[in-house]
């Protein structure tokens, strides 16, 4: 998620986006599976990929433009994984990721394969923020300016501790001491005034998950140092999404690559036996292929029994997760009346944290609400309004649609967002491949971690170690 508001609208640039079971060694029977075109369903794949988010879709496509047969099995009744294209209120939501910035390099590469556009939100009217006297209304220029003047201080030296943001350990001498800082070490010392503190902390709290306590330093100021060390940059990643939703990008690949993809085929067994790699769905079907790209969400790589075990730092990133447990996405409808409006709590204040508005509806209007607290039920409307209210938001709340990612057994996270340490301790061998077997996620990206771009960016590379590239 990706929701600091965007901020002082400067001058358009549509224009420039238009183009835009461990089972016994013995070789088990293998379950043939109708394929797509040009592919045919002998037992044997040269490639399974587990998992059909942007990562797995774009290794398997990867894989199919080097002549590969690539069989994607995939948990859930749809494509798309931690993205999902729906609608409400008349209008196409995410219930997942959503905006893109054109120059985040692999999503700008894609866009332009595609000839996919982008739409941009409407600007914001009015910004309410947390004060030492309560919430306050500010222009989105006063508001998001204050807000990057203590970002500017906050992540001042990243030009020089990320130096190149897309080989996130250039500057491992420096990071070392940096990557052991929770965001609350951070903001303390600041030293900042309580008004200060409250006008970003519940930024920092609810990208870490709830706490600024459990988030990584590095990792803000990894994605302040990608969007190119300028609070303009960094609200400019959540301006954007594509036209036609995150699932016209999907299907494009798809349509390209026609991979053969089961969808309902949970996995819960991969083995590999130095030769081929057998994969088991938790209905006992089993599948063989030549190489393995697990494309799955770290935080649910403990789902899965991996014979010989998983390399020890991807067993330590699923059990310490990397993606924040508590997530939920809200769409909210509301009868029209509030307008463009944003809301941003403080941290522990609100369990709505933050508040944008989407679009207007036939008796409407959308807005789009994160919560990290496991307290707050998100179905019930009138707790919704009450969390709104809290923030200076008067919302005359008609419904609601959530998502609970935390919750969600495929997922078991949402965002990723490091915890202190996780960077300098886990990288690179998070990217570890056997030969046989490699793994994509974008909560594993060199880059943007936490965004398609870093979904996109590891599948890549799982093709390339899959293919016997690197
Ligand atoms: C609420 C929210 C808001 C976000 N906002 C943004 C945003 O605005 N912009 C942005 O760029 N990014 C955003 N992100 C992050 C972005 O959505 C993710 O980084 C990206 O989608 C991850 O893609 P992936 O392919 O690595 O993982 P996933 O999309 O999670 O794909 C993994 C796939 O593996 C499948 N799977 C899991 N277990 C199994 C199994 N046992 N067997 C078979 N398949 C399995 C899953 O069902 C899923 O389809 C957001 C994420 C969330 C949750």
């Amino acid at each position: 998620m990706h929701t600091t508001g965007p901020t002082s609208r400067h001058p358009r640039r549509r224009t420039l986006l238009k183009a835009a079971g461990a089972a016994a060694l013995t070789v088990p029977a293998l379950t043939k599976v109708a394929s797509a075109a040009g592919q045919d369903d002998t037992g044997l794949w040269d490639v399974i990929v587990i998992g059909a988010g942007f990562a797995g879709i774009t290794a398997a496509r990867e894989l199919r433009a080097r002549g590969k047969r690539v069989l994607v099995l995939e948990a859930r009744d749809r494509i798309g994984g931690r993205t999902w294209t729906d609608t409400y209120g008349g209008q196409l939501i995410e219930r997942g990721g959503t905006w893109v910035e054109p120059t985040q390099p692999h999503v700008g590469a894609e866009l332009t394969r595609y000839s996919l556009a982008l739409e941009e939100d409407e600007p914001i009217s009015t910004t309410w923020l947390p004060t030492p006297s309560g919430p306050r209304q500010f222009t989105p220029e006063d508001g998001f300016g204050r807000i990057g003047l203590i970002f500017d201080r906050m992540f001042e030296g990243s030009r020089t501790y990320f130096e190149k943001p897309f080989q996130p350990l250039y500057r491992a001498d420096l990071l070392r001491s940096l990557d052991k800082l929770s965001l609350r070490d951070r903001l303390t010392q600041l030293s900042l005034t309580p008004e200060e503190e409250l006008l970003v902390n519940g930024q920092t709290a609810v990208y870490a998950g709830g706490s600024s306590a459990t988030g990584a330093f590095t990792m803000f100021a990894h994605w302040w140092a990608l969007a190119g060390h300028t609070n303009q940059g960094w609200n400019d990643t959540m301006r954007w999404r594509i036209a036609g939703g995150t699932k016209a990008l999907l299907q494009a690949m798809i349509n390209e690559a026609r991979p053969t993809i089961k969808l309902s085929s949970p996995v819960s067994a991969v083995y590999d036996t130095g030769s081929v790699v057998y994969v088991t769905t938790t209905s006992g079907v089993r599948y063989g292929a030549l190489a393995v790209v697990v494309a799955m969400p770290v935080n649910a790589l403990s789902t899965v029994k991996f014979t010989p075990s998983l390399p020890p730092a991807l067993t330590t990133a699923t059990s310490q997760g990397l993606a924040v447990p508590n997530a939920v996405k809200l769409w909210i409808h509301a009868r029209k009346g509030a307008g463009r409006v944003y809301g941003q709590g403080a941290e522990g204040g609100s369990p709505i944290p933050m508040l944008l508005p989407f679009k207007e509806t036939a008796d409407g209007m959308l807005y789009v609400a994160f919560s990290t607290d496991p307290r707050f039920n998100p179905t019930d409307v009138a707790q919704v309004q009450q969390a709104v209210r809290q923030l200076g938001v008067n919302l005359d709340v008609i419904g609601v649609k959530v998502h609970d990612w935390g919750r969600d057994p495929y997922a078991r996270g949402g965002w990723t967002f490091r915890k202190p340490g996780q960077l300098t301790t886990l990288y690179p061998d998070v990217t570890f491949t056997s030969g046989r077997l490699s793994f994509a996620s974008g909560d594993i990206a060199n880059g943007w971690s936490g965004y398609i771009d870093g979904a996109i960016e590891s599948g890549l590379r799982a093709a390339r170690q899959a293919a016997g590239e690197e």
